[in-house]
């Protein structure tokens, strides 16, 4: 990451996320590591479950955070944060005078786009239909890009990316022939998938995110959320720890007047 707030070098994701829980333990927060099975979050006292246990709180703060929605191709995995990304403003910087692809017809697609831009020699935009569902003031910004070309009517077939020059193959939806495109890296925005099929029935939801409010309190009282999962404008680390930040602050309060 090189965006974060205080390092001035490249942090990776990993070692902040080790440092910060380094430090939360200084604090004596206690952490188990287990894959939550579903949640009982109505009532004074909440149930979250894991295979193994049965926690029992009086107040639940989620952070089960999204995950980008994947082409699914093969590859697509293995070359995820080398040659595949899913956000611009983390990876955008890693591409400076290269040619990258990008797939999406969205608003996410378009401005991510014109972020990539500043950074690429060459976009190509790719999109199944050409219908873009991008609003018009960013499709009449990307079409006035130079740097970037539309390319609608193009499905990724695969990736390339073992061969140098690195490819991806593109089938035309229209004629069905297939071509090689030579790109350096490809960043797929065809949206995200929030966390929270474990909530479903329980929380309000707007669009499969959490609805909270500006302390970050959720349709349920007891029950907060922070960072991705929440309905947000900006998903990133600084937005997701300061969440965090005043979704504690509440509790804290909450539980204070409720002794
Ligand atoms: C490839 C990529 C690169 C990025 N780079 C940057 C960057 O450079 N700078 C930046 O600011 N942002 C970046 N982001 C965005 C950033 O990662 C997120 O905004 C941030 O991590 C959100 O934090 P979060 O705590 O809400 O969710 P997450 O970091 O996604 O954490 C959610 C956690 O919940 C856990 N979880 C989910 N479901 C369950 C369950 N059922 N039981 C138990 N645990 C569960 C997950 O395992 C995960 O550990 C990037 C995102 C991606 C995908």
């Amino acid at each position: 990451m090189e965006n974060y707030p205080g390092f001035p070098e490249p942090v990776l994701g990993q070692k902040l996320a080790k440092d910060m829980e380094t430090q939360a333990k200084l604090f004596g927060l206690e952490i188990v590591q287990e894959d939550v099975t579903s949640v009982k979050l109505k009532g004074e006292i909440k149930e979250i479950s894991t295979i193994y246990n049965t926690w029992k709180a009086k107040t639940v703060l989620i952070a089960t955070g999204s995950s980008p929605r994947k082409l699914g191709l093969p590859g697509e995995a293995e070359y995820a944060g080398n040659g595949v990304s899913y956000c611009a403003t983390c990876d955008g910087p890693f591409y400076p005078d290269k040619v990258v692809a990008v797939v999406g017809g969205g608003n996410s697609a378009f401005e991510e786009s014109l972020f990539l831009a500043k950074y690429a020699r060459k976009l190509y935009l790719i999109h199944r239909s050409g219908n873009y569902s991008a609003d018009p003031i960013l499709q009449d910004r990307v079409k006035a890009e130079p740097k970037i070309e539309l390319m609608p009517h193009n499905v990724v077939e695969s990736l390339a990316f073992a061969e140098s020059p690195r490819k991806i193959m593109l089938k035309s939806t229209v004629s069905g022939e297939t071509s090689a495109l030579e790109v350096d890296g490809m960043f797929i925005f065809i949206g995200a998938i929030p966390n929270t099929g474990l909530f479903e029935g329980q929380l309000e939801l707007a669009g499969g995110y959490i609805v909270s409010d500006r302390e970050h309190a959720t349709s349920v009282e007891g029950v907060w959320a922070a960072g991705d999962v929440q309905e947000k404008v900006l998903r990133q680390v600084a937005t997701a720890v300061g969440d965090g930040a005043n979704a504690a602050h509440a509790i804290h309060s909450y539980l204070m007047h409720r002794r």
